[in-house]
């Protein structure tokens, strides 16, 4: 299974090597899509993760034991549909194909099967209409 999370760790957390023990306990791979850790304060990570069912419910369970807060990360990012003027320019930004120009129409798309939360089109779009939802 692959799932993307939002993992909370308190400040007294943030230097622990969690995410190494995913990989040698608990054979999961990982791949980080944000982190925000500043010290002295809550840390914030966003990881997809992956691996077999019974490693991947063990693996949780130890990052809760830890004190960790998780949470599955279902839609991250949203277009407000009223709020774009589908000027393109998020087009050109995001690496992954998520917001693209339909030829036909040349409307913006955004197609969030593709969206890896990087919020690289958030700040880009003039009228603000890229939003993070956690
Ligand atoms: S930058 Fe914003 S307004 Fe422009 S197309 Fe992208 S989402 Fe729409
Ligand atoms: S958050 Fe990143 S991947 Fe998702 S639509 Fe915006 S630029 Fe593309």
């Amino acid at each position: 299974m692959k799932k993307r999370i939002v993992l909370h760790f308190p400040p007294k957390l943030i230097d622990k090597p969690i995410t190494y023990h995913l990989v040698k306990d608990y054979n999961l791979v990982f791949n980080i899509l944000q982190a925000r850790i500043m010290p002295n304060e809550e840390g914030l990570m966003v990881i997809e993760l992956s691996g077999g069912n019974k490693d991947y419910k063990n693996g949780l369970k130890f990052i809760r034991e830890q004190g960790i807060n998780v949470q599955t990360l279902k839609k991250d990012v949203r277009r407000n549909e009223a709020r774009c003027t589908h000027c393109g320019v998020c087009v050109a930004i995001c690496p992954t194909g998520a917001l693209y120009t339909d030829p036909k129409t040349m409307k913006v798309i955004f197609d969030s099967s593709k969206c890896i939360a990087c919020e690289l089109c958030v700040p880009a779009c003039p009228p603000r209409a890229m939003e993070v939802k956690f």
